[in-house]
C-alpha cells in the first residue's frame, strides 16, 4: 500500500496535468488550496429516494479551501487514477484536516 505523501505527490501531479496550476477559489478567489489526505465514497443510486449502503459509489477526493472552507470534490476516475488500489493510502498513517 502506497504511503499518504507518494499518494497526494500522485494525486498532485494529474490535477496539475488537468488545471495546468493552482486555480483560485470559486467562492473567494483566494488560492489556498488544502489537500485533504483521505477519501470520500459517496454512494449513488438510480432511485432518488433511496439510500444504498454498500452499493455502487463515486469515488472523490476532497480539496478543502483554507480562506473559505468551500470544499470541491474530484472524482478520482475522472482525474486519471487508473487504479484506486494505487492510491490507498496506509491505515497506520495519521490522516490530518
Ligand atoms: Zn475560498
Amino acid at each position: 500500500m502506497p504511503k499518504k505523501d507518494e499518494v497526494i505527490a500522485k494525486l498532485v501531479a494529474l490535477l496539475n496535468e488537468k488545471t495546468k496550476g493552482q486555480k483560485p477559489c470559486s467562492v473567494c478567489g483566494v488560492s489556498q488550496w488544502r489537500l485533504q489526505e483521505r477519501f470520500v465514497s459517496q454512494p449513488v443510486s438510480n432511485n432518488p429516494n433511496e439510500i444504498r449502503l454498500g452499493g455502487e459509489s463515486m469515488p472523490l477526493w476532497p480539496i478543502v479551501c483554507g480562506n473559505c472552507g468551500n470544499t470541491v470534490y474530484l472524482n478520482l476516475l475522472v482525474l486519471g487514477v487508473k487504479d484506486l488500489a494505487d492510491v490507498r493510502i496506509d491505515p497506520d498513517e495519521p490522516a490530518k484536516s
